[in-house]
């Protein structure tokens, strides 16, 4: 398999391919630091990448996987001991850093090898050295979200399959620009969101850090792209009221994608009335890439995450493993996928591995769904934390978030199952409210909840907090949710 960026050697060399705040970086220089660069690294087992958002953690990326090296991103605000984890997992023999980065403990032992942005050592057109499509190109964990990460091994060819399907369905050219705020340790922002764009030949727009007024600027400076988690678009959708230049940038977007979580509803339709922009969402896990989208030539699906994309297979199945036939926007089965995205299995977790496929080679998501007749998935939630079997009842968490959402007085909420000796599970919801020297009380909010959904779905017990507990991707964790 060759290059995964053609655009490096055949491509349009004077564009700018990546840009971090003001440094940036044309094609024609991205492919010299990266052929420098993957000279040098060239033959080394597994290479560590200390992901800062910068310029050096995309070339690093790209210089490793040009060489034929697997990479594994490391995110720079683990903890010693998630990252002690993680190091002992992939046993990487270097690691690839920013000039003057400093790196914690853990790292210190490992050869590190500065990032030269500026190389301009070779032509950059050494060739990629003709590597097996299964080979494995990077080492991604998960986020952490139920339990600790687990390392995902990607092989070049779920990279290319994923990115060339999103293309299809999001009409994704080399004229794109993209406004990126995410980080680059995870699927969305690394492969998503630096990869996509380079293997186009097209253009990244790294904000550092996300903020509201860098959308509105990229914008309104060209950008064509903006890719986000749900609390960006949340964070959004709270500043249009008053941010008119924010509502203006935003209509002339060709494409807002949300993904990692559920993108509620409410943020959805305020986003639309705001801006008349209808935000994409998709479906993905670090292990599977990319399996569903809302397509950008389709029409506007809130609540969905939308068809399958081109090349990957979705099925629901219940409990005892039967497939759905038949889709009635109602009945509730675990995501299953099978296709050329999907990973070839978590590092060292032979059992995990075995454990995640079915005999004949579908990938359990262990997310829980319901298909609209004409194929459209609506995701209910997790199947270990987000189903909640309550009176007879298999009741989705997400629903009821949105519920929630809809309250005025509500400005963040998830929803947990709890033991109960009378229905099994009770609802428990815990709000954040959007004024906490009065939030809504418990009776308000269970009677919103019933006339909107139905009286079953009602919380039992209202905890209020300040926050709720969120991992580095925005992501809720439920799992510390506990009243004591
Ligand atoms: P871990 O596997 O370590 O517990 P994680 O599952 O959050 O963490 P990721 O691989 O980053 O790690 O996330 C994949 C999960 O994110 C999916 O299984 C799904 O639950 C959720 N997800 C992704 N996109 C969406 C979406 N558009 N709507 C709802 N959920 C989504
Ligand atoms: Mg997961």
């Amino acid at each position: 398999m060759t290059s995964l960026f053609p655009a490096l050697t055949t491509g349009p060399t004077g564009r700018v391919a990546l840009r971090f705040g003001d440094r940036s970086l044309t094609y024609a220089e991205l492919a010299a630091a990266t052929g420098a660069l993957a000279d040098r690294v060239a033959g080394a087992g597994r290479v560590a990448v200390w992901a800062t958002p910068t310029l050096e953690t995309a070339v690093a990326v790209v210089a490793a996987l040009e060489a034929g090296v697997a990479a594994v991103p490391l995110n720079p605000k683990s903890g010693e001991k998630e990252l002690g984890h993680i190091l002992t997992d992939s046993a990487p023999t270097l690691v690839l850093a920013a000039p003057g980065a400093e790196l914690p403990p853990p790292l210190r032992d490992l050869a590190r090898i500065d990032v030269d942005v500026e190389a301009r050592g070779t032509s950059g057109t050494t060739p990629t050295p003709a590597t097996d499509p299964e080979a494995p190109a990077l080492v991604v964990y998960t986020s952490g979200t139920t339990g600790p990460p687990k390392g995902a091994v990607l092989p070049r060819r779920a990279i290319a399959s994923t990115l060339d399907a999103l293309a299809d369905a999001w009409q994704w050219t080399g004229d794109d620009v993209l406004v990126h705020g995410l980080p680059l340790f995870h699927v969305h922002g690394l492969v998503l969101g630096i990869l996509g764009p380079l293997r186009r030949g097209g253009s990244v727009r790294h904000l550092g850090r996300f903020g509201t007024d860098g959308v509105t600027r990229e914008l309104n400076d060209g950008a064509t792209m903006l890719f986000g988690v749900p609390t960006m678009y949340h964070r959004i959708a709270q500043a249009l009221p008053e941010d008119p230049g924010l509502a203006q940038a935003l209509g002339k977007a060709r494409l807002l994608v949300s993904g990692s979580a559920a993108l509620p509803v409410h943020d959805h339709e305020r986003i639309a009335a705001a801006t008349g922009q209808r935000v994409v969402e998709r479906y993905g896990m670090t292990e599977t890439l990319m399996n569903t989208s809302v397509r950008a030539d389709g029409g506007p699906r809130p609540g969905t995450v939308g068809v399958p994309l081109p090349g990957v297979e979705v099925r629901l199945v219940e409990e005892d493993g039967t497939p759905l036939t038949s889709y009635d926007g109602e009945t509730v089965g675990e995501i299953q996928v099978r296709g050329p995205n999907l990973f070839t299995g978590y590092l060292n977790r032979p059992d995990a591995t075995a454990a995640a496929f079915t005999e004949d080679g579908w990938f359990r998501t262990g997310d829980m769904a319901v298909r609209d007749p004409d194929g459209y998935v609506r995701i209910v939630g997790r199947k270990a934390t987000d189903l909640i079997k309550s009176g007879g009842y298999k009741i989705g968490a997400g629903e009821i978030e949105n519920a929630l959402l809809e309250h005025p007085g509500v400005r963040e909420a998830a929803v947990t199952g709890e033991p109960d000796a009378d229905l099994g599970e009770r609802i428990v919801a815990w709000i954040v409210p959007a004024d906490p020297q009065s939030p809504p009380a418990e009776g308000e909010l269970a009677d919103h909840v019933a006339r909107r959904l139905a009286p079953h779905k009602r919380p039992r017990t209202v905890h209020y907090l300040t926050a709720l507990p969120r991992n580095d991707m925005g992501k809720i964790m439920k799992r510390a949710l506990t009243h004591d």
